[in-house]
C-alpha cells in the first residue's frame, strides 16, 4: 500500500514497562504470580478508589466468567445484557450454560437502557424465571446510566456486573467505572487505553470475592501439599511478565486519557460542522476517556452520504475505521435470545462509525484523516 497505515487504536507504551519487564527477568519471576501481578492490582484499586479490590487476570472475559461464576450463575439460569456491545460481554454467559436476554441502548450514552431494562426484568419475572445478573457496558468509555440501572436493579434485588472493559479512566459524578456494580471487569487487551499485551482484571469492593476469582484463576487449589480440588478451576491469572506491563501503563494512564479526549475534541471542531454527523456528547456528570471517537452519519442531511462510503474511501488511503458494533440480538449465534428494545442500538450500527483513535496518533494523522472526510462533503 502506498499510504502509510493508521490505526483504530494501537498500542502506546509509555516508557517504563520496559524497566518492570527486565525486573521480571532479572528476579526470575517469570511466572502467573509475583510482584509486578501485585504491584498492579495495587495501582488499579488505588486508581479506582472507593474501597476496591482488584484481582488481575489474562483477559476481561475471564473476569466476566468469573463474575458470573462468582454470583452463582448456572445452567438455565438468565442474564440480563446490554446488545449493543462486544460478544465478550456475552459470551461468558452461555460457558456457565445460562442464556443471555439483551436489553436495548438509550440514545444518551449508547448504554443500556434502565427502562428497556425495568420492562425486561418485569416480563422475564411474569415468564416465570428471575434474572441472575445485569450487565450493562460502559461503551467507547462513555458510562452507562449507572445510578438509574443501580435503581432497578436494586428494586429487583438483581446483581450488576459492569462492562467496563473500555472505559477505564472513565467517571461518572467523580466516581470511577468499575466501582458501580457489585463486580466490573477490566480489558488491557491490544487495543484499549492501556494494554499488557493481553489481559483483564475482576473489580469488587467485596474483597472475599476478589480472593476467589484469584483462587478459581488459578486452577482452583486447595491448600495441601499435593493438588487437590474441591472446585472447577480456570488457568486464568495473569502473569507477571504482562502485569510489569500494566504497571508502565498505570503510570501514563492520565495522559493516554488526555490523549483520547483531545483527538475527540479535534474531531468535534475538524468535523462536527459537517451536515449530517453527529457526536457522542457527554451528558452532565459524565466524564469519559473517549477510549475511541465515533460518529453518526445521517444520509438524510449529509447529501446521501452514508458511513460505509466514509469507512471504505478512508479504506482507500490505509485509514482503519469500523462501525460501531452489531448488537448481540442480530448475531448469528445469538438469534434464538429474547430481546427487549425499540433498535435504537441497531440504528446507531447502522449509521455509526469508530474513527481513528489511538493515543500515539501524530497531528498530521489526525488531520490527514479529517481531511479525506471532509472532501466528501
Ligand atoms: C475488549 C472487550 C471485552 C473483552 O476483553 P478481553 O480482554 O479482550 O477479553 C469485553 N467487553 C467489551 C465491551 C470489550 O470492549
Amino acid at each position: 500500500m502506498q499510504y502509510e497505515k493508521i490505526w483504530l487504536s494501537s498500542p502506546h507504551m509509555g516508557g517504563s514497562e520496559r524497566k518492570f519487564v527486565t525486573e521480571a527477568f532479572d528476579t526470575n519471576w517469570v511466572a502467573p504470580l509475583g510482584p509486578n501481578v501485585n504491584g498492579f492490582e495495587q495501582d488499579l484499586a488505588t486508581w479506582l478508589g472507593k474501597g476496591s479490590h482488584v484481582a488481575a487476570l489474562s483477559s476481561g472475559t475471564a473476569a466476566i466468567h468469573l463474575a458470573l461464576i462468582l454470583l452463582g450463575v448456572g445452567a438455565g439460569d438468565e442474564v440480563l445484557c446490554q446488545s449493543f456491545t462486544f460478544s465478550a460481554s456475552a459470551n461468558p454467559i452461555v460457558y456457565q450454560g445460562a442464556t443471555p436476554v439483551f436489553v436495548d441502548s438509550e440514545p444518551d450514552t449508547w448504554n443500556m437502557c434502565p427502562i428497556q431494562l425495568k420492562k425486561a426484568i418485569e416480563d422475564r419475572i411474569a415468564k416465570g424465571k428471575k434474572p441472575k445478573a445485569i450487565i450493562p457496558v460502559h461503551l467507547y468509555g462513555l458510562m452507562a446510566n449507572m445510578p438509574a440501572i443501580m435503581e432497578v436493579a436494586n428494586a429487583y434485588d438483581i446483581p450488576v456486573i459492569e462492562d467496563a472493559a473500555e472505559a477505564l479512566g472513565s467517571t461518572l459524578h467523580g466516581e470511577a467505572a468499575g466501582t458501580f456494580g457489585v463486580i466490573a471487569a477490566l480489558s488491557f487487551n491490544g487495543n484499549k487505553i492501556i494494554t499488557t499485551s493481553g489481559g483483564g482484571a475482576l473489580v469488587s469492593n467485596n474483597a472475599a470475592w476478589v480472593e476467589k476469582a484469584r483462587f478459581l484463576s488459578t486452577q482452583a487449589r486447595d491448600a495441601a501439599p499435593h493438588y487437590q480440588h474441591s472446585h472447577i478451576g480456570y488457568n486464568y491469572r495473569m502473569s507477571n511478565i504482562s502485569a510489569g506491563i500494566g504497571r508502565g501503563q498505570m503510570e501514563v494512564l492520565a495522559e493516554r486519557v488526555a490523549q483520547r479526549r483531545a483527538n475527540y475534541n479535534f474531531y468535534v471542531s475538524a468535523l462536527g460542522n459537517l451536515p449530517g454527523i453527529s457526536f457522542l456528547a457527554e451528558p452532565e456528570g459524565y466524564f469519559s476517556n473517549r477510549w475511541l471517537t465515533c460518529i453518526t452519519v445521517n444520509p438524510a442531511l449529509s447529501g446521501g452520504i452514508t458511513r460505509e462510503q466514509i469507512r471504505l474511501h478512508l479504506e482507500q488511503f490505509n485509514i482503519e475505521c469500523r462501525p460501531l458494533w452489531k448488537p448481540m440480538h442480530l448475531q448469528p449465534v445469538f438469534a434464538d435470545a429474547p430481546y427487549y428494545g425499540t433498535n435504537i442500538a441497531e440504528q446507531l450500527f447502522n449509521d455509526g462509525l469508530c474513527l481513528p483513535s489511538g493515543s500515539n496518533l501524530t497531528a498530521e494523522q489526525l488531520t490527514f484523516v479529517a481531511d479525506k472526510i471532509k472532501q466528501m462533503w
